[in-house]
């Protein structure tokens, strides 16, 4: 993308006269928050490049899929969700029954407390 207007670089600060990047060190004029986060991290902005290849290949290999393949990863992400979803729900149900647990051995405790303290009378 090249804007039709003079920009200053996120990156580096430079003015420059209408472009995609930036003249000094590259860095994409529509380069979002996240590319910008990961440029900083890096010290560098061919991370940002290299990103957007990646991201752009593995669109491409995605595209490359017959149908029934995306079809099977369509389903087997339902499925992890599915499982995930289950884990979560029994968790919860553990944590609750364990909740539960440990108010009913509170009790236990103070009744056998009791009991014994009443049984040294
Ligand atoms: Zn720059």
């Amino acid at each position: 993308m090249t804007v039709a207007y003079r920009w200053t670089c996120k990156f580096c600060g430079t003015a420059n006269a209408p472009a995609s990047s930036c003249a000094k060190c590259n860095f994409p004029v529509e380069a979002t928050a996240v590319e910008f986060e990961m440029a900083n991290a890096s010290g560098s902005t061919a991370v940002v490049y290299e990103k957007r290849e990646s991201d752009r290949r593995a669109k491409e290999e995605w595209r490359a899929l017959p149908i029934w393949k995306k079809v099977v990863f369509g389903i087997s992400m339902g499925l992890v969700f599915i499982v995930v979803g289950i884990i979560k729900y029994s968790w919860l149900i553990l944590s609750m029954f364990f909740g539960w647990g440990v108010a009913l051995a509170g009790v236990a405790a103070i009744w056998i407390a009791s009991v014994a303290f009443s049984a040294r009378k």
